[in-house]
This record gives C-alpha cells, sequence and structure tokens, in this order.
C-alpha cells in the first residue's frame, strides 16, 4: 500500500479564502502534503488541476467547489464536490440533483460539516446539513475544524482563546457526528466514506493597528488530514494520479488523521479471512472467521467500534487484534495524549463484513 497526506476542503481568494491557488500549493509542499484539494463556496475554478512543483516535492492540486443554496434559511446544506470537473453550483437548490449530476460526472460528493453549533455570540449561524431524504451520497466530512471551534467557543473569552491557541482546542470529530456516520451506514446498509476536512480559509482580523492571521492554511496542512492508501505509488503523471487519489477517496481507503500530536503515517487497518487480506473501505465476506488488526505508528490508547458501539479498547498499545465471526461494521479510533489532554488522533474508515 502506498500511502499519501491530502487537504481537503479549502477555500481560496476565489471565495472567502485569503490565498491564491499557487501559494496553497506552496504552503502544502511546507506541511508535507502530496495534495490539496481547493472547494470554493459556489464558484469551480477552471484549468487550475495538476501537479505543482517548487523544488524536490511534487503537489497535486485538485480543483473542486463547496455548493449550497444560498437562499436556504436556515443556512446549511453544504456540498463538497471533488472531480466532477465542471461548474454544478446551478444544481444547488435541488441537493438530490446535485448529487446525482455529480455522480454523472464521475465526481464525489461528500457532506461538509453535517452537524454544526451556531457562534451566537458573533452572529454566526450553524451550517448542518438538513435534507437527510437524499440518497447515493460519496459521504461525510467527519471532522471539521471550524465546527469544533464554534462548538467549544460560547462565550466570547472561549472563542478569543480557541482562535489563539488552535492546538489546545482540537479535540476530535464531533460525539454527535460519529453518531451520525454510524447511523447512516446502518440504516442505509451501504459504505459512506469519511473525510476529514480543514475548511481553512486564514481569517484575517484586524485588532487597532495589528492584522491577526487566524487558523493560518499551515497549521490547518499540518493538522486534520486526510491520508490516502493507493494501490500503486503516485507516478507523477498527473492524470493517472488523478484517478487514484479519486478512486481512493470514492472506495473509502482513508483515514481520517490529526497529525500534530505523532506522526499519523503507517496506520493500517486490517482484516484476513478465507479470501485474503482486506483494508478500511472494504467490503467483505465473513469466509472462516475474521482477523482484525490495528497497527498504530505510536503506542496509543485504540478502540474498537462495531455497528457504532465500542467493543474493545486497548491502552498504551502499538498493535490491537480481534478475532471474530460476527458480522458487523467495524472501525477503529485512536486517542493520544497532546498538550495536557487525551485527543482524537485517528479515526479510520470501517470495513463492511455484511452478514
Ligand atoms: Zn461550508
Ligand atoms: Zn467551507
Amino acid at each position: 500500500m502506498n500511502e499519501i497526506k491530502l487537504a481537503l476542503h479549502i477555500h481560496t481568494n476565489y471565495s472567502d479564502g485569503n490565498a491564491s491557488h499557487a501559494d496553497l500549493v506552496k504552503t502544502a509542499e511546507k506541511a508535507g502534503l502530496n495534495a490539496i484539494i481547493t472547494t470554493d463556496h459556489n464558484i469551480w475554478v477552471s484549468g487550475l488541476d495538476g501537479y505543482y512543483s517548487n523544488g524536490a516535492k511534487q503537489v497535486m492540486l485538485l480543483v473542486g467547489e463547496e455548493i449550497h443554496n444560498r437562499l436556504l434559511n436556515p443556512p446549511g446544506s453544504h456540498m463538497l464536490a471533488i472531480g466532477a470537473g465542471k461548474e454544478l453550483a446551478p444544481f444547488a437548490a435541488d441537493p438530490q440533483r446535485l448529487i446525482d449530476q455529480i455522480r454523472r460526472n464521475e465526481g464525489l460528493s461528500f457532506i461538509a460539516h453535517p452537524i454544526e453549533d451556531p457562534l451566537e455570540r458573533f452572529n454566526e449561524r450553524a451550517y448542518s446539513w438538513q435534507d437527510w431524504e437524499i440518497k447515493n451520497f460519496t459521504g461525510i466530512e467527519l471532522w471539521n475544524q471550524m465546527s469544533e471551534f464554534k462548538s467549544v467557543s460560547p462565550t466570547l473569552a472561549a472563542a478569543i482563546v480557541n482562535a489563539l491557541f488552535p492546538k489546545r482546542m482540537t479535540l476530535g470529530p464531533l460525539e454527535r457526528t460519529l453518531s451520525l456516520w454510524d447511523g447512516l451506514i446502518a440504516n442505509r446498509r451501504r459504505p459512506i466514506v469519511a473525510v476529514g476536512g480543514v475548511d481553512a480559509h486564514e481569517l484575517v482580523k484586524k485588532f487597532g493597528p495589528f492584522k491577526v492571521k487566524l487558523y493560518p492554511y499551515l497549521h490547518h496542512f499540518k493538522s486534520i488530514t486526510t491520508h490516502l492508501l493507493l494501490p500503486k505509488p503516485l507516478s507523477g503523471v498527473f492524470p493517472e494520479d488523478r484517478k487514484q487519489v479519486l478512486e481512493a477517496l470514492r472506495s473509502g481507503h482513508c483515514f481520517v488523521a490529526y497529525d500534530l500530536p505523532a506522526k499519523t503515517d503507517g496506520f493500517r487497518f486490517t482484516v484476513h479471512n478465507d479470501d485474503g487480506m482486506f483494508i478500511m473501505g472494504d467490503q467483505i465476506k465473513i469466509k472462516g472467521g475474521l482477523s482484525f488488526q490495528i497497527r498504530l505508528p505510536h503506542k496509543a490508547t485504540c478502540r474498537l467500534i462495531k455497528d457504532g458501539w465500542q467493543i474493545k479498547e486497548w491502552t498504551n498499545r502499538e498493535v490491537c487484534t480481534h478475532l471474530t465471526t460476527e458480522p458487523g461494521i467495524y472501525r477503529a479510533e485512536a486517542f493520544i495524549p497532546y498538550k495536557g489532554k487525551l485527543r482524537g488522533w485517528i479515526f479510520s474508515n470501517p470495513i463492511y463484513a455484511w452478514d
């Protein structure tokens, strides 16, 4: 397996972000990312997809779009469209048509910040997803650092501290979003892919004569990323590498990582049955029983979740195993101490052992 690291859900100065695509690629290279996916609000910027290089390392830029209906009241229902290769904002008013159009164009649809709280102190509203009748979307954004900020900043003092010290704030995906995800998979009996989104804007605030950059892009790119497992190493040829990246996202061959506390590269969640070895995102049969293995790149607390319930927890472990003959939706979570607290570190996509 060839692991690459990407940041997705990024705003540029085509919408409400504070950098050009070219600047973002440079920042991504600094952060050690292989790829970034920009998603400006209701605008798809054409002609920029490709590999960029400033030196030894190439960074892949994919341009997607974050689409929402501007007239929706209360606001919300933001959809990330990735890999569709065309402007799809005209379909914003009808989420199902939008999803169908994204699919028709071989793109991926991820529900952005599915659950949000308002930031009342700043008149900032919640932008949760609203229409749960929709079908055939690819997945959800499991962890969005800016949504987390809104949920844990009820007072002005908390907001200031969280804005200035994001490393002390970040704890994990919202519990409600994790439950929503488990519930969606159980109810629909189909894979729903989880990705980590940065929702980076790099807000610039003026305090008198001073300008402060809140949540700079470099911070975002080093914190919540999505690691993809590719069957082949990146070749450096854009069209084939783009295809591999989109395919890994489509099939959930990926995990959501918080890279700041410790390197997450090398995390694996695998299972063996009589047919061979499978990875996160795969759908398998019980055939002879299942032997799960979780490999962590560092000693940490690890949980195995089955059908939304924690069935095992290991502490201070690098390898965890579980043998079973029970069908279920299995996924792994890892937590690690950082800045005085145990924090969400790695969230795998599930292995789907259907009955
Ligand atoms: Zn949004
Ligand atoms: Zn956004």
